[in-house]
């Protein structure tokens, strides 16, 4: 799950990490009345669940309160567009008023989970601001690395080497150096999956600030933390994925044609592989689950079905302990309440896999039965370019 930058600053204040002072607005008075309250030199911020707004237009400077109010209305109500947004952009209702940084230097400071090594990795970088992805694919020499061992944690040594390769001095590496700590504390405690500190700003006055902060959260730990969870902001998620996990179905939106209803993320995954292979592209992920019912197989349709991206439709089902049957009278119930006009490719292999071929020749849909996966997917690219 992601959050706004003003719900991480807020989480990270918590833990005792600085930055700056600053109070959301969802109106021009708002924001201008926050301005006043911080002396009239601010930042104006849009806060969505996307980073790049600074080149998109989304982060300004004002000199006073009534500059403030003038960006706050510029900025709140836009479609922000960023390199994270998609060419239709994000739609801003809030923004962060914060008082303006005097910046000497802006670093960057990130920890990811690093699959490769099953640890959490510390990044850090002289090269911070808005073109981090630049330097890390030119120069990634310039980004230092740090592996968290999960038995002992961060160690003191390691923070402090870090500070160091930043450049940091005096105060400002001693700050550093507890920064970097604290940060890691924080990760572990709120189960982050990401926390992202860029730029992480040296002063004029040589102290460390976080002047712009992303945290995603792992959505598995989620239950531990009502009070993280309470920041949800579906607003700012894709509406179908939003929809499908109220029902629980594991759905996610890809950008290709081929809607893809399968049981099992391995057979998902192996699906999704296989249509690719084919010369096709699935149009999303979807995971109906191991011991589904009509009930969620409608749903999981019907959420399918509504993207107009979909061009064919490709049922691939193992039956374990979900039931071909079953499975089969969702489809069936699911499309007499739908206006579906695109190919339906169906593969049901497994439990009750008769009775569910029985079922979908009893029914009057039109569809095309596939027995093996390679045979399926040959079958959806050929429809799909027929279409
Ligand atoms: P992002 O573009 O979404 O990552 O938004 P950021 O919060 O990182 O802001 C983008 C850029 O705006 C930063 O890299 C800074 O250069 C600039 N910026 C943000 N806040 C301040 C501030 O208080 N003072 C100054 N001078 N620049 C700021
Ligand atoms: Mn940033």
């Amino acid at each position: 799950m992601k959050i706004h930058e003003f719900q991480a600053k807020d989480i990270l204040k918590q833990f005792g990490i600085p930055v700056p002072q600053g109070m959301v607005a969802s109106t021009s008075a708002e924001a201008k009345a926050a301005a006043d309250e911080l002396g009239g030199k601010v930042v104006v911020k849009a806060q969505i669940h996307a980073g790049g707004r600074g080149k998109g237009g989304g982060v300004k400077l004002a000199g006073s309160a009534d500059e403030a109010k003038k960006h706050a209305e510029d900025i709140i109500g836009m479609q922000l567009v960023t390199h994270q947004t998609g060419p239709e952009g994000q739609k801003v209702k809030q923004v962060l008023i914060e008082e303006a940084t005097d910046i000497d230097r802006e670093l960057y400071l990130g920890i990811v989970l690093d699959r490769a090594t099953s640890s959490l990795t510390i990044m850090a970088s002289q090269a911070g601001g808005m073109d981090i992805e630049q330097v890390a694919e030119e120069t990634p020499e310039k980004i230092l690395k740090e592996k968290i061992d999960p038995g002992i944690g961060l160690q003191a040594f390691q923070a402090r080497r870090l500070a160091f390769g930043l450049g940091l001095e005096g105060d400002a590496f001693k700050q550093g150096a507890g920064f970097i700590a604290t940060l890691a504390k924080a990760f572990e405690a709120t189960d982050c999956s990401l926390a992202e500190i860029n730029p992480l700003v040296v002063t004029g006055d040589n102290q460390v600030v976080a002047l712009d902060a992303k945290m995603n959260f792992d959505d598995n730990a989620l239950y531990l933390h009502k009070d993280i969870q309470a920041l949800r902001d579906t607003d700012e998620e894709d509406p179908l994925e939003v929809e499908a996990s109220e029902f629980e179905l594991n759905y996610i939106k890809l950008d290709g044609e081929v809607g893809c209803m399968v049981n099992g993320a391995g057979l998902a995954m192996a699906t999704i592989d296989i249509i690719k292979y084919a010369g096709s592209s699935p149009a999303n992920f979807l995971d109906v689950g191991g011991g589904t019912n009509v009930e969620r197989v409608r749903n999981a349709f019907r959420i399918l079905i509504s993207d107009e991206d979909v061009k064919a439709v490709f049922i691939n089902i193992f039956g374990g302990i979900v039931r071909c049957d079953r499975v089969a009278q969702g489809v069936v119930e699911a499309l007499a309440t739908l206006d579906v006009n695109v190919p339906l490719i169906i593969r049901l292999q497994g439990t009750n896999a008769e009775e569910g071929a029985k079922i979908l020749d009893e029914s009057d849909l039109e569809f095309t039965v596939a027995l093996e996966l390679r045979e399926a997917a040959e079958a959806i690219a050929s429809t799909v370019k027929a279409a």
